[in-house]
């Protein structure tokens, strides 16, 4: 039985309520079928106080063991480096996550926050966050480059904002299951399974992002083209399977008319926190676009769409507006 004790850092409780949704396999499958053993969660426990802490000082003293070590959200540094700006159980939470992360079999960074600092590392980050082995893409983090777990993995990322619930849900029994050391990692830890293909993989759009056929307004329908050009979905450089593993099994945001806006990737979020621009996508169409699809260039890029754009059959063109 692989024990598990998840903690929050600086968080929004999101990827929790994500994983609580979680289907293939569920949250009770994990205890009921996969023999996860679940230490604590601070939604999900029921102990308080000082039988928390008795818990933690076992599993941060290595005399209690402790296999697997979930945490959500940012790791406050701040004020000068105390970490005082988020206590937990008298302590400050970066010195659990220290002594925590030195004793566990596997060390997991769950959603945005915890894998590269999220939403709350953006400039100015005025309390000081840091991912547990990143700062945005920078590798590092709170823990440091060299860190290694008692299994010898480094921090295993699964990012999002929040994280699908099946990925953490899969991830966790892979790594209970004792496979921890098969997990194929990409360049920023994420598992392949998941994050080497992009999110426009499965999108059903992507027949009219072929022919460079846009859609103008949120919301519509599939057949009414890719929402790439006049609403800049990151789909083309984003690495996720939101179009392979789908969200509530029926759905995705590009399948709603919603463009990708990247977050699963170090830099999300893509602009300042000036209210209204957080979210806001950029308009690639009608100018030398500022980025193109990972893997071209602006040039050949332009080249291929302008081809691709003569080249376009009618069905394609029905109740669109070409770009
Ligand atoms: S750019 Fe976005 S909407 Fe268009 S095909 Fe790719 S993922 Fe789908
Ligand atoms: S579609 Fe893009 S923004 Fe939405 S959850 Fe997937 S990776 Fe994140």
């Amino acid at each position: 039985m692989a024990t598990v004790l998840w903690l929050q850092g600086g968080a929004c409780s999101g990827n929790t309520m994500s994983f609580l949704n979680a289907e293939e396999p569920s949250a009770c499958d994990l205890v009921t079928d996969f023999g996860i053993d679940i230490l604590w969660h601070p939604s999900l426990g029921y102990e308080m106080g000082e039988p928390v802490k008795q818990m933690l000082n076992d599993l941060a003293s290595g005399k209690r063991q402790l296999d697997i070590f979930v945490f959500e959200g940012t790791v406050i540094l701040g004020p000068n480096k105390t970490g005082r700006f988020n206590m937990f159980a008298d302590r400050p939470m970066m010195d659990w996550v220290r002594e925590l992360a030195s004793h566990a079999g596997a060390v997991v960074a769950l959603g945005d926050c915890a894998c590269w600092g999220g939403i709350p590392a953006t400039e100015p980050n005025p309390v000081d966050n840091v991912g547990l082995q990143y700062l945005k893409r920078k590798h590092g983090g709170f823990l440091g480059s060299d860190f290694r777990s008692k299994w010898g993995l480094p921090v295993v990322n699964i990012p999002g904002c929040p994280t699908h619930p099946d990925w953490v849900t899969q991830i966790l029994v892979a790594i209970s299951a004792g496979r921890a050391g098969d997990i194929a990692l990409d360049d920023l830890q994420r598992p392949q399974t998941f994050f080497k293909t992009f999110t426009q993989t499965g999108c059903t759009r992507v027949q009219y992002f072929e022919y460079k056929q846009s859609t103008m307004e949120f919301g519509q329908g599939t057949r009414q083209g890719c929402l790439f050009y006049e609403l800049g979905c990151r789909g083309p450089m984003t690495h996720s399977p939101c179009n392979r593993i789908l969200w509530n099994r029926q759905s995705s945001k590009t399948r709603a008319g919603m463009p990708c806006t990247g977050c699963t990737e170090p830099e999300f979020p893509f602009h300042d926190l000036k209210p209204g621009t957080v979210f806001k996508t950029q308009k690639v169409s009608g100018t030398i676009p500022k980025e193109v699809p990972t893997g071209t260039d602006h040039v050949s890029y332009m080249a291929h769409a302008a081809a691709a754009r003569i080249a376009a059959p009618k069905w394609s063109k029905e109740d669109m507006f070409v770009v």
